[in-house]
């Protein structure tokens, strides 16, 4: 039997409140919905920040409502604060994702609260949850794990001791986000055996970027000391909006033909994946799409982790099957 990860598609949350234009809600649910076909079984959807701050999220709980028809679909949605996970377990989301920075300057600059405040938001989160919505998962992403554009290093010890806080706040999993793109595979490695010590199964996803083509690297990194859960965007699209220069998810299509040309299960077909990018780009047109399995297609030889082969080995950027 083949080993197994998950993958959680963060594109329609990560990736449209990074671009400039907003995707118009029925192209949202058209594109989750695809994606949802290609076999991913959690997709971030949208986060519940004011829309005076991001526009492209104004319309997040419609776009649940849409996503909670789909079978089988952990639907999550980032929260700030406990204001947006009080909205967001209001408009039935299965998960909260709950960023915490590790660089005390990006969580100031990102949320205008020091770690120390985040972790007692995240306490009055879960006490919240546990009155109101108590099968709602919360996950914690510890933001500027491997780095920050505006502090610099930030040391291992920090995000260990941030950890241990949140999981003690009652977090269920607590991930570590390469935010900036600033992390290294031996680096990911180490930092995600010493989270493990110390916090154990509630060490949570893997948020790898791309900035200097070290996602999917840093990713079998992870994968190579534990880590079952994988956060990436189709077509790359994503960064942070306070992390100046830090652009790109991993690449979800890229993602999946690695794990897959390994002999590890994904659940995703790659040829459906990639013509859900069509359904992406009617909603962003114009907007660039990263990955490189697209552009190459699957290649004559490749085979699924559960022996299956392609339909069509040709399939290629355009995203459209012959
Ligand atoms: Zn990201």
């Amino acid at each position: 039997m083949p080993s197994h990860v998950s993958i959680s598609e963060v594109g329609p949350r990560d990736g449209l409140q990074s671009v400039k234009a907003t995707m118009p809600t029925a192209h949202k649910c058209a594109w989750i919905t695809a994606l949802h076909a290609a076999g991913l079984r959690e997709i971030e959807v949208g986060s519940f920040v004011p829309a005076r701050l991001l526009p492209q999220m104004a319309d997040v709980a419609e776009v649940i409502r849409h996503a909670l028809t789909l079978p089988g679909l952990t639907v999550m949605a980032l929260v700030p604060n406990l204001r947006g996970a009080e909205a967001a377990m209001a408009a039935g989301v299965h998960r909260i994702a709950l960023p915490v920075s590790a660089s005390e300057a990006h969580s100031l600059a990102n949320v205008r609260k020091t770690r120390e405040q985040m972790v007692d938001e995240v306490r009055r989160i879960v006490a919240r949850r546990d009155a109101l919505a108590p099968g709602v998962g919360i996950e914690a992403g510890v933001s500027t794990a491997f780095g920050c554009t505006l502090q610099g290093t930030v040391a291992e010890d920090d995000v260990l001791r941030l950890a241990a806080d949140l999981a003690r706040a009652g977090a269920d999993e607590i991930g570590l986000s390469d935010t900036t793109g600033m992390a290294n595979p031996a680096q990911v490695r180490r930092l995600f055996q010493r989270v493990r010590a110390e916090i154990g199964e509630r060490t949570g996803a893997a948020h790898m970027h791309n900035t200097r083509g070290l996602g999917l690297a840093n990713c079998l990194a992870a994968y190579d000391v534990g880590v079952r859960t994988f956060d990436s965007s189709q077509g790359g699209l994503g960064g942070c909006p306070y992390a100046p220069g830090a652009s790109g998810n991993v690449v979800t299509e890229d993602l999946v033909y690695m794990f897959e040309s390994m002999g590890v299960s994904t659940g995703i077909d790659l040829e459906t994946l990639m013509a859900a990018r069509a359904a992406l780009q009617a909603g962003l047109p114009g907007e660039p799409l990263y990955g490189m399995t697209p552009d190459a297609g699957l290649g004559r030889d490749f085979v699924y982790a559960d022996g299956r082969t392609p339909r069509d080995g040709r399939l290629g950027a355009a995203g459209t099957a012959a």
